[in-house]
């Protein structure tokens, strides 16, 4: 079955909640997407002159093309990640991401716990911010 384009960026994230619509919308205007198709669990968002369309699940979104891009995407303090499908994307995580989290990957970038000097959390960069 060929992708249903939506009417509008509205109707396309009538499922998903408040939270998640207004980071979305933002992306969305942010990147001058113009096209939301929906497909089979997701929504395909489109614009001019992009290489890859972000698909828009209920939890995450994916497709970004640059880690700025990503990071201007999720907002301050939103998650984002490098993602292999396609290679050099990265996807984020929505406020709202319904269900049980993703796993986290077992490395030092992703979970780099507390300080062993000053025992603060430390940020996702693995540096103290205290020390
Ligand atoms: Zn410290």
């Amino acid at each position: 079955m060929p992708p249903v384009r939506y009417p509008s960026l509205e109707q396309a994230l009538s499922k998903q909640t408040p939270a998640n619509r207004l980071l979305i919308k933002d992306f969305c205007a942010d990147l001058n997407l113009t096209d939301f198709y929906s497909c089979s669990g997701y929504i395909k968002a489109v614009g001019p002159g992009r290489k890859h369309a972000l698909k828009i699940y209920p939890g995450r979104t994916a497709g970004f093309a640059t880690e700025d891009e990503a990071r201007r995407a999720a907002g301050p303090g939103g998650r984002y990640e490098p993602s292999d499908t396609p290679r050099g994307t990265w996807w984020i995580e929505h406020p709202d991401n319904g269900g049980p989290r993703p796993k986290r990957k077992l490395t030092q970038s992703a979970s780099p716990g507390n300080c062993p000097v000053c025992f603060m959390a430390l940020p996702v960069s693995g540096v103290c911010g205290n020390c």
